[in-house]
């Protein structure tokens, strides 16, 4: 039977509309299973690195937003700046940055279709799930991937240490052109200026908490708040450390979280989720082996930085250190904004 899309792509979230688009480029022909609609919300500091605003730009997606000039740590006192070398980030709403991805998908021909994926079955030559068959299944089905799971490309982890994120969004001029993480005891806030007239706040924690109740412990960042009013209700996620063995499994391969995600502390998804979806599809070719073994190596590579930094700060950050890291980062501002830039790029 012949396939109904050279790739059949389970997830329309940034990172599946970016590989559908990657796709297209390509001159492939591109289905999304995505059970949501547009423009899809979820927990994100939504703080674009300045490698994701260049890699949309690439794809053609320019999604409005506010100039994020570099990256800010304090605690209490103690605040350690980094300026972004090359480019400004930007802070942009995830239903903007949805929103602008889902245009450019339709502009370029890709089909998107409601449904939730199952079961995976595949051949030598196509792979089928949801009723549609493709030559190639890129799944994009976030942090608790079916695929990942069915697949059994997960690794399994201990509850102890779990972390999540929630994030709300206010009603407040900005007073930074930083994203700015607020080091708590054991939370932090990652702040982000997300329009003329929006800021959004994600705590980053061990366990659910109560929002506001965490937030009040956070005094400097309350009072700039100023009770301002929430917009819209508070959005969660996690577990948000998720491991895998392996990419792929056939015809099928993972990409963005689902592939794998170490935390929202360093803000990266999305920039290291767009640099998978370009290796995902560049690495496709006739021969599977090969083409797979291209695939975890290209991923390896774009995820490396992110992988090895973000679990540095968070060991440190769930050890007796995580009182000195912005001390430290204060004090050394030149290791401070070479570990910055590495991870903006
Ligand atoms: C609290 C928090 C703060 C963050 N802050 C930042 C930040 O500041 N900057 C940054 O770059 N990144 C940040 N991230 C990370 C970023 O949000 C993710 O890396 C990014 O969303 C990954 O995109 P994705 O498309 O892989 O997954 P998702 O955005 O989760 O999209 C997955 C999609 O798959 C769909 N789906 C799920 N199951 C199925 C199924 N069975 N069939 C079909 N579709 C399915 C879902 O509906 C969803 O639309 C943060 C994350 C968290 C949790």
């Amino acid at each position: 039977m012949s396939p109904d899309a050279d790739l059949l792509v389970v997830g329309g979230g940034p990172v599946g509309l970016a590989v559908a688009i990657e796709g297209r480029l390509a001159g492939l022909s591109v289905i999304v299973v995505e059970p949501r609609t547009t423009p899809i919300d979820k927990a994100c500091g939504e703080g674009l690195m300045p490698g994701a605003v260049a890699a949309l730009t690439r794809l053609g997606v320019h999604p409005d937003g506010h100039t994020l000039a570099g990256i800010r740590y304090l605690r209490g006192t103690v605040v350690a700046d980094h300026l972004f070398a090359t480019a400004p980030g930007m802070g942009v709403k995830r239903t903007v940055l949805h929103a602008a991805l889902a245009r450019r998908a339709a502009e370029l021909g890709v089909l998107v279709v409601p449904g939730r994926a199952g079961a995976v079955e595949q051949d030598e030559s196509s792979v089928w799930c949801a009723g549609i068959r493709g030559r190639w299944l890129l799944a994009c089905d976030g942090l608790h991937s079916t695929i990942r799971r069915q697949l059994d490309l997960g690794v399994q982890r201990r509850a102890a240490g779990r972390r999540f994120g929630v994030r709300k969004h206010f009603r407040v001029a900005p007073w930074t052109d930083f994203v700015e993480v607020h080091w708590g005891k054991t939370v932090e806030a990652y702040v982000t200026p997300v329009a003329a007239d929006v800021v959004g706040v994600a705590l980053l924690g061990p366990a659910r908490h109560d929002f506001d109740g965490t937030l009040a412990t956070f005094t400097e960042l309350s009072s700039r708040l100023g009770g301002a009013p929430a917009l819209g209700p508070a959005r969660g996620a996690g577990p948000l450390h998720q491991q895998t063995r392996r990419r792929t499994a056939g015809r099928v391969r993972l990409v963005g979280d689902a592939s794998g995600y170490v935390d929202a502390l360093t803000g990266e998804g999305v920039r290291v989720g767009l640099a998978q979806a370009r290796v995902a599809v560049s690495t496709l070719e006739s021969d599977v082996h090969r083409s797979n073994a291209a695939y975890e190596k290209a991923w390896t590579a774009s995820t490396r930085d992110y992988r090895l930094v973000t679990s540095g700060l968070l060991a440190a950050a769930g050890s007796p250190l995580r009182r000195g890291i912005v001390p430290l980062a204060a004090a050394a501002p030149g290791l401070y904004g070479a570990v910055v830039e590495r991870l903006a790029r």
